[in-house]
């Protein structure tokens, strides 16, 4: 249901756009999700396609570019990737410190918005 939220709020804020720039149609829409947000691009279009009917987003097709996940370490500053999904404990590969920030990966954007 996570991504039933995001997407109507995507919609939204797509309608909105296309209603300022007098669309007839929207075409495409690009947007930038970071690994830790756990989006299904998959799902997102379903439910855009659920949710836009009668709208004029309803055909619009969906495209998503994945930012990786990214850390840097307080203690050296080195910025290294991890899979929080796989790796349990993360630590920093160049001094094994384990205190760190998240520099990249909580993204939800809308990069871009084609219309007609
Ligand atoms: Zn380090």
């Amino acid at each position: 249901m996570h991504e039933l939220a995001v997407t109507k709020s995507i919609l939204q804020l797509v309608l909105e756009q296309a209603e300022q720039n007098k669309a007839r149609e929207v075409v495409k829409i690009s947007l930038v999700i970071g690994e830790m947000r756990n989006l299904e691009e998959e799902w997102i279009q379903r439910y855009f396609d659920y949710i836009s009917k009668g709208t004029i987003a309803e055909t619009a097709k969906i495209t998503v570019r994945k930012v990786p996940v990214l850390f840097q370490c307080q203690q050296c500053g080195a910025t290294f990737h991890a899979d929080v999904h796989v790796e349990e404990k993360i630590v920093c590969p160049k001094c094994n410190g384990f205190e760190y920030d998240l520099t990249a990966g909580r993204e939800l954007l809308i990069e871009s918005v084609e219309i007609k």
